[in-house]
């Protein structure tokens, strides 16, 4: 039977205009195109678990508005399940606003995560047996952290293994950290994280310790352009980036984690996963956006054949 991976994590809209340039302070610039889209960390990692081929669930609040509406359609259109998503009558779904300036790729982005800041105890309460069910746990940290850590103590008292993208960087418990069995930061949250600048295999290295010191069983450090470390405490990986043209790297790290998750799913090893989070991201970043861009199980398989065989 496929072993089940529930994602608890946020929904935001992205609401992406872009522009020759950006306004100063109290400008107006006219923009040249906008559109609307599906994001937040917790749905775009679903969306890329569930285009992998993992039996996924997505747990996240929306707002009854527009907004929530447009997020409910978005999953029904893609087949994936929604009776996990939880609705707030007091706050609205989460947005993100994105400034693209059009002539140097730049962005700047304001997150407001809404409802999925507003994360209550009865909300991971009527969620419990559904995280209690599952055989992998993904979580960011794009919600309250009281929620976070209620979500990860469940998941962990069940015997779940907890997979933590801990993004966007935060402190994090050390009564937490010690409940996660995987950790996946890129290099700037293992920075934060550990305050070690990871740069290289060396770096990696220390930064890895530090997480394996606080309690974390294995880590995987994704290093953008330059692939993804990995360690299960005894043995330790570079695993190279594949060599494609990137178009576009927002929501790479997304694609990573819920292509890894789905190979863990899937009875793969920690360094094998990692390989096939690799493929994941790789082809994300050859197309534009995050959610819309994240690949299919048949595409995903064949790089990982083509790159590592077998
Ligand atoms: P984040 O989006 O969190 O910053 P990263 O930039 O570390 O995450 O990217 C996550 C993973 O996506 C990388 O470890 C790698 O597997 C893949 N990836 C990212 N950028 C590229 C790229 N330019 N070419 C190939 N793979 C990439």
């Amino acid at each position: 039977m496929a072993k089940r991976i529930v994602v608890f994590g946020s929904y935001v809209t992205d609401l992406t205009g872009r522009a020759s340039r950006f306004p100063v302070p109290g400008e107006t610039v006219l923009g040249a195109s906008f559109r609307p889209g599906p994001g937040g960390k917790g749905s775009n990692q679903a969306v890329a678990a569930f285009r992998a081929g993992g039996d996924t669930a997505l747990v996240t609040k929306l707002g009854c508005d527009d907004f929530g509406r447009i997020a409910r359609d978005f999953y029904e259109a893609e087949g994936m399940a929604t009776d996990g998503l939880l609705e707030d009558e007091q706050h609205e779904t989460g947005a993100a606003l994105i400034m693209v300036n059009e002539q140097t790729g730049q962005n700047m982005i304001m997150v407001v995560i809404g409802a999925c800041g507003c994360v209550t105890e009865a909300d991971v309460e009527a969620r419990r047996a559904l995280i209690e069910q599952a055989d992998y746990l993904l979580v960011q940290m794009e919600i309250n952290l009281d929620a976070l850590a209620r979500v990860i103590r469940i998941a962990h008292e069940a015997g779940v293994c907890v997979v933590l993208n801990p993004a966007p960087a935060q402190p994090i418990a050390d009564d937490v950290l010690a409940m996660v069995d995987i950790v996946t930061p890129n290099e700037t949250e293992a920075a934060v994280l550990t305050g070690v600048q990871v740069t290289d295999l060396a770096s990696a290295h220390s930064a890895a310790q530090a997480f394996l010191a606080r309690g974390v069983r294995r880590v995987i450090i994704t290093l953008g352009s330059q692939g993804v470390y990995c360690t299960d405490g005894e043995r330790e990986e570079l695993i190279g980036r594949i060599p494609v043209k990137a178009v576009d790297t927002t929501g790479a790290g997304d694609a990573f984690n819920g292509g890894f998750v789905t190979a863990l799913s899937r009875g793969m090893d920690l360094f094998d996963a990692a390989r096939y989070g690799n493929c994941t991201g790789a082809l994300s970043v050859t197309r534009p956006g995050t959610a819309p861009a994240m690949p299919r199980r048949d595409e995903i398989d064949a790089l990982y054949q083509r790159t590592y065989g077998g």
